[in-house]
């Protein structure tokens, strides 16, 4: 029996992680409202690493036989040298089951979309939701409305973490990010790490065509955090001017860049209180340099839903936090060191390339049997 059987379940953002806790819910026999403050679900024209731990969810949620339409199977990531565009290692990822893909984030959101439609979804689009409350009322612009259960879904400006923790204090990173899609026909399906001292540049293509190029620089002075602030391809290209020349005309082709201000966030202290909870960004923002935000928000949308279901509210959303906390803190130091070893210059650089050369020559499997505790997790088993 489902914990969840005629239970009224609101999510607040359409997003990936809404939309995913949104088809869970459903799956689990809840009727779900979202409310979205976009007019439509959309996403930024950007791409999108969905790894295996996440692509189980995806699974989970019934969405397998789509995701060969909507995205493309990695073969394999590589390791470069930026300054002179040599290759360093290449590591196999077509062993990954399920597949490691690249998404177009509009293909993802289409598709979790259509499936919570199909599914009997509620969706209140270019409704904004001013208030929420751990009784589980939430305030929109005509007046308030009560649920079992509320889940904020809403991002790094997350109302609903607002409610549960008292103000947290980001810090700028002094990294920026811009991205941008270039077109490129018949790229493989690889992502390229360009590494080079205080910048790194990922790169990898997507279906249609694209390419997805995000492009990091450790600067003083700081930028704003969000994926709506313009920046010019002037500006861009000045700031990896100082690098090989395939890299450089990379850089060269993206002509509406975005400009994203990283910042560190601490992992929110309470994710639930009563009948309200949290997850994805609205929960625990990661630096993007392990792509994991999006992949730990379905985790989040699983492990919640089927928690929800398996037991009553009040004994369910302490597991919940209990079984997710720990391991979104491991990804997100994890991601941080990586922002570190991307960045290496001098003797360190050296001597860091050279280990990667030699894992990748004599060991290849090693390197992801690195991350083998967060890919080969499963939070639908
Ligand atoms: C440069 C970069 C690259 C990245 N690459 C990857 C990657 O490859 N793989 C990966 O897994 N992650 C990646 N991420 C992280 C990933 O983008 C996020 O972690 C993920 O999108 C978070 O999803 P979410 O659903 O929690 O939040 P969001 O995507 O932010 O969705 C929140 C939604 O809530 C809505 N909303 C907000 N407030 C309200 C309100 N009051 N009322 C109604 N609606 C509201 C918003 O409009 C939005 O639609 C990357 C991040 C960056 C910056």
């Amino acid at each position: 029996m489902s914990h969840l059987e005629h239970a009224s379940v609101a999510i607040i953002g359409g997003g990936i992680g809404g939309l995913a806790a949104a088809l869970a819910f459903s799956r689990f026999g809840a009727a779900v409202t979202v409310f979205e403050q976009a007019a439509e679900l959309c996403e930024v024209g950007a791409g999108i690493q969905i790894t295996p731990n996440g692509g189980r969810v995806l699974a989970a949620l019934g969405l397998d036989d789509r995701l060969d339409d909507v995205s493309l199977r990695a073969q394999a990531v590589q390791p470069r040298d930026a300054l002179t565009g040599r290759t360093i290692a290449r590591f196999d990822l077509t062993r990954q089951t399920p597949p490691y893909r690249f998404f177009h984030r509009a293909a993802l959101i289409d598709l979790l979309g259509g499936a919570c439609r199909a599914s009997g979804v509620t969706f209140n689009l270019g409704t904004r939701i001013k208030a929420v409350s751990p009784d589980g009322t939430v305030t929109v612009q005509d007046g308030t409305q009560t649920y079992d259960l509320v889940v904020g879904a809403d991002g790094l400006h997350s109302v609903a973490r607002g409610v549960l923790n008292a103000q947290d204090a980001p810090f700028f990173t002094g990294q920026v990010a811009w991205r941008g899609l270039i077109s490129a026909a018949n790229a493989d399906p690889v992502a390229h790490i360009w590494m080079a001292p205080g910048k790194h540049v990922v790169s990898y293509p997507l279906k249609d065509g694209l390419l997805n190029v995000v492009a990091v620089q450790e600067r003083a002075h700081w930028a704003a955090e969000g994926w709506h602030h313009a920046d010019t391809p002037e500006n861009l290209q000045a700031a990896f001017a100082d690098m090989g020349t395939e890299l450089r005309s990379l850089i060269a082709q993206v002509e509406r860049p975005r400009l994203w201000g990283l910042f560190r966030h601490p992992v929110a202290q309470n994710w639930y209180l009563n009948r309200l909870a949290v997850l994805g960004d609205a929960a625990h923002p990661t630096l993007p340099f392990l792509a994991q935000g999006a992949n730990l928000a379905l985790e989040d949308a699983w492990t919640l839903a089927a928690t929800c279901a398996a037991a009553p509210l009040d004994q369910a959303l302490p597991i919940y936090q209990s079984l997710r906390a720990p391991r979104v803190s491991r990804a997100i130091a994890a991601a941080n060191a990586n922002a570190r070893n991307y960045h290496l210059g001098g003797l360190q650089r050296r001597v860091a390339h050279a280990g990667l050369r030699t894992l990748g020559a004599v060991a290849p499997n090693a390197f992801l049997g690195r991350l083998g505790w967060l890919y080969d997790h499963d939070v639908t088993a």
